[in-house]
């Protein structure tokens, strides 16, 4: 049986955050941004905006730089400025899918107790 270090400790930590802190598969920009400052909060940068479009954006040059002329100059102002349209909901709610790959739109939310659009 391998034996527990510090070092091999911290690279399975590591490895475990980047798990819990990389966008599913399908999930759209906004909700990887509600999801991660709930749980993590914003500092003051596009730390999360820059995660998701490190992994899913299609053209990743001008992501942040568009946020920011959309008035979003980190990840909770992008929510708030950016898209403002999230249901008043306590917490994150699954994502529906991202439009399209690649696409920094949100998906088509349906809020919980709302049925069909
Ligand atoms: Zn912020
Ligand atoms: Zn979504």
């Amino acid at each position: 049986m391998a034996e527990v270090t510090p070092e091999n400790l911290e690279g399975e930590l590591a490895e475990l955050a980047a798990a819990l802190t990389a966008p599913g598969e399908r999930e759209c920009l906004r909700c990887y941004l509600v999801r991660m400052v709930a749980e993590f909060g914003c500092d003051g940068t596009h730390r999360w905006a820059a995660r998701w479009r490190d992994a899913r954006a299609a053209s990743p040059g001008g992501l942040l730089r568009e946020l920011r002329r959309r008035g979003g100059f980190c990840d909770c102002e992008v929510l708030l400025t950016v898209f403002p349209d999230y249901p008043p909901v306590s917490g994150p709610l699954p994502c529906a899918g991202i439009p399209g790959a690649g696409s920094p739109r949100p998906c088509r939310l349906r809020p919980p107790g709302h049925g069909a659009p």
